[in-house]
């Protein structure tokens, strides 16, 4: 929607029928991820690919390399769709991160708990998101049940942080240099996004040890485009870097509203070898994800939100509305700190 409002033409290639992002498209393929003749006559009809997420097979990216710019890269993608390979990058680099270990079998495991020796977190190396393929962990737990439990031959334990709070920054990088938005702080339920808050309640110190953390990482990945940094804030100040994605991300949809330039803009500017937009807030914001929970009594009575003046609401027409599925958000500008509680009271209400 970025690109089009920017005059783009946009080309979709998709695994799937009538995916959301081919009712605003100008063309769209859809074909299997090996259908090299596919991905061909996709190459063909485009200036500069990227991609929504980074869970697409390397070897597409590498495929579409040897046509057209692909933006982030396939070394890019490579790195942030692994948590082996992510946490391996962020550690080597001297980025802050949890202790861990790679496990790919029960007895990998069992020495890895007794070397951590504490309670953690065993999370698979692929496909995660939204807590799922997450199991938590501590020492005495029998490894051998724990790892038929993650059913993955691949898996990062990593140790549980006693976190004060969590936050982000989303940092675009273009071939001239990096911007960051301000720090964002974010509450997950049940290993889900729930509510983001920008900017941040923290120390502007902080925030700029997060920014130069996440300059640091779009720096050393090379990144074009966005990458966002998903942090744990300790009760001391210091940060340890959670994951890396590298694409516009749930905890910055609020910047459709309260930023000079969106998230999605910023993406398609830095893509498209533009200069990056203005980072600026306009106003600070809050957003809460709508999670298809909410249609338990029917669909949502969306006028709640949409009678509020400064509440924007936005669904992303998913078909079915299962529980835990994102299945849209809705910000609220103004006072932040205000903006919270009304936020989650008016979720609330529009439950049948
Ligand atoms: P997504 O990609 O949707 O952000 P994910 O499934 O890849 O999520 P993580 O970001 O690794 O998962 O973890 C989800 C949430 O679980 C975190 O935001 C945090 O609240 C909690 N969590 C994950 N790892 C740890 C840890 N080492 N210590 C404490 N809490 C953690
Ligand atoms: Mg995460």
């Amino acid at each position: 929607m970025a690109a089009k409002a920017m005059g783009y033409k946009v080309m979709i290639f998709d695994t799937v029928k009538d995916g959301p992002a081919s009712s605003c498209a100008d063309l769209t393929i859809v074909a299997p991820f090996d259908d090299t003749d596919a991905l061909a006559r996709f190459a063909m009809t485009i200036d500069v690919a990227t991609v929504e997420f980074e869970n697409i097979p390397v070897e597409v990216l590498v495929f579409l390399e040897e046509r057209v710019p692909v933006h982030p890269s396939s070394s890019v993608v490579r790195i942030c769709q692994d948590r082996v390979l992510e946490k391996e990058f962020l550690r080597d680099h001297g980025f802050p991160v949890a202790p861990f270990r790679v496990v790919t079998s029960a007895a990998e495991l069992a020495a890895a708990l007794g070397e951590l020796d504490a309670a953690s977190i065993l999370k698979t190396a692929v496909l995660g998101y939204d807590g799922k393929g997450q199991i938590s962990v501590s020492p005495g737990d029998d490894a051998e049940i724990v790892w038929a439990m993650l059913g993955a031959p691949r898996a990062v334990l990593e140790k549980r942080i006693a976190f004060e709070s969590e936050a982000s920054v989303i940092c675009a990088r273009n071939a001239t240099g990096s911007l960051c938005f301000p720090l964002q702080a974010n509450v997950h339920r049940n290993g889900i996004l729930d509510t983001t808050v920008a900017p941040a309640p923290l120390p502007q110190e902080v925030s700029s040890r997060a920014q130069a953390v996440a300059t640091g990482i779009a720096e050393k990945l090379g990144v074009i485009g966005l990458i966002t940094v998903e942090l744990f804030v300790l009760p001391d100040g210091s940060l340890v870097v959670n994951e890396l994605a590298p694409r516009p991300h749930n905890s910055g949809h609020h910047t459709l509203e309260t930023a000079m330039t969106s998230q999605f803009t910023q993406h398609i500017r830095a893509v498209c070898g533009l200069p990056l937009g203005p980072v600026d807030l306009r106003s600070p914001g809050v957003m809460v994800n709508l999670l298809g929970d909410l249609w338990k009594g029917g669909e949502p009575d969306w006028e709640v939100f949409l009678k509020e003046p400064g509440c924007f609401l936005h669904l992303y027409g998913k078909e079915e509305a299962k529980a835990g599925r994102k299945m849209g958000h809705a910000t609220l500008i103004g006072k932040a700190s205000e903006s919270v509680e009304l936020a989650l009271t008016l979720r609330d209400r529009v439950v049948r």
